[in-house]
């Protein structure tokens, strides 16, 4: 019997634990992005956040101890809809979205559906 990647850690870990851990913004989570200067940022679409930088400290050290990184991970630190939502653990929202309109990663994504509210309000 053939079994795939996510198959195995579906049996290992169950479909629950898989879906939050891959759903949703892998920002900080799953990757990041490196600059050819040696800045480290959570996501090629917050090339303007740098979290560390490669030359004068190692990556392993940059992934495991930036204060960003370490928040990305908390979706419980989520905060306004997004930090109240059912799906933030399966979604979590666009973090470089929520830095760009917010200069906070952990702020709500307001190109959400279900943060409309914000959007007529912020139009106004
Ligand atoms: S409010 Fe929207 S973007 Fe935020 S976690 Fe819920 S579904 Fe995702």
């Amino acid at each position: 019997m053939w079994l795939q990647p996510t198959s195995i850690l579906v049996r290992l870990l169950g479909i629950k634990v898989l879906a939050e851990f891959i759903g949703g913004c892998g920002a900080g989570r799953l990757y990041c992005a490196l600059q050819p200067n040696g800045d480290v940022s959570p996501c090629v679409f917050m090339p303007n956040l740098t979290v560390g930088n490669l030359r004068e400290t190692s990556f392993m050290n940059i992934w495991h101890r930036s204060d960003v990184l370490v928040k990305l991970r908390d979706r419980n630190q989520l905060h306004g809809n997004c930090g109240l939502c059912e799906y933030r653990f399966i979604c979590g929202g666009c973090r470089a979205r929520a830095f760009a309109y917010f200069n906070d990663v952990l702020e709500q994504d307001p190109g959400c559906i279900r943060n409309s509210q914000y959007q007529k309000l912020k139009a106004v």
